[in-house]
């Protein structure tokens, strides 16, 4: 968190100020977009995803939006943000659904079912669900894919003189998603029906005013609640000491 804090004050300053400062978007202010368009982001990403899966799998789901502004009906649907983490988080979300709904339907006579997206604007939330038919994950598992490098897929191998990203396999997609919407109080939730499929939910708060920075706060009753975690470690979260492997 604190290094999306770090990237985004440094591109902000050298957007507004470096020696490029007047090439960038017009409307925007650095790397904030006063009104981003949720759906078009939503659309951007998906046709980013779509390459990618199609360059590994050679086809792709087709992709249905529904927006609904009850706010203000037919209207776009606009929000103050940073459209480079929204486009982020979108894409690592359409990543996992295409990759879920091609492996599922890989040897099926039927087509792919499409991956649908539902941008919605209320009075207090911004919500954009994305949801897929790719088999979905048991219950017990889902907090488990918010660990960094849980992953099914294969490790990929990195060949530094080919340009090749791999479509999934590091495991900190999401992770790092959940990162980017807490980053401005928002919320990233994955509603699973084994056997169906998955419904990945962005929350964004609507209104600019609510949506301000949200970092950790190391004092001392912070600490206390970190060392208390009954989490195993891993190299996110280290110990001094070797834990007792009878109390866990
Ligand atoms: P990666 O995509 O690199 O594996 P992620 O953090 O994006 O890492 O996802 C972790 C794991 O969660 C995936 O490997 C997959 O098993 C599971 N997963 C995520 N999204 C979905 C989905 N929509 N449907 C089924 N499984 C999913
Ligand atoms: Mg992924």
């Amino acid at each position: 968190t604190n290094r999306i804090s770090f990237r985004m004050l440094i591109n902000q300053h050298t957007l507004l100020f470096g020696d490029t400062a007047c090439l960038g978007q017009p409307k925007h202010i650095g790397s904030i977009d006063p009104a981003c368009n949720v759906t078009e982001v939503v659309r951007d990403a998906y046709v980013s995803a779509k390459m990618l899966c199609e360059k590994y799998y050679m086809t792709a789901p087709e992709l249905k939006i529904e927006e609904i502004n009850s706010k203000a009906p037919k209207k776009p649907i606009q929000v103050v943000y940073v459209p480079s983490h929204l486009f982020h988080m979108l894409f690592e979300l359409f990543k996992n659904s295409m990759r879920a709904t091609v492996e599922l339907y890989e040897n099926s006579s039927e087509g792919l079912p499409p991956v649908k997206a539902m941008v919605t604007l209320g009075k207090e939330d911004l919500s954009i669900k994305i949801s897929d038919k790719g088999g979905g994950v048991p219950l017990q598992k889902i907090d488990r894919l918010f660990n960094y490098t849980y992953s099914t897929a294969p490790t990929p191998h990195l060949v530094p003189s080919q340009t090749a990203v791999p479509l999934a396999g590091f495991g900190y997609g999401l992770p790092i998603c959940r990162l980017y919407a807490r980053y401005f109080q928002g919320e990233l939730s994955l509603y699973s029906i084994e056997g169906f499929g998955t419904d990945a939910v962005i929350h964004l708060k609507a209104l600019s005013s609510d949506s301000f920075e949200r970092l950790p706060v190391f004092n001392k009753s912070a600490w206390r609640h970190y060392q208390t975690g009954p989490e195993a470690d891993d190299w996110s979260n280290p110990s001094s000491d070797p834990r007792d492997a009878s109390t866990y």
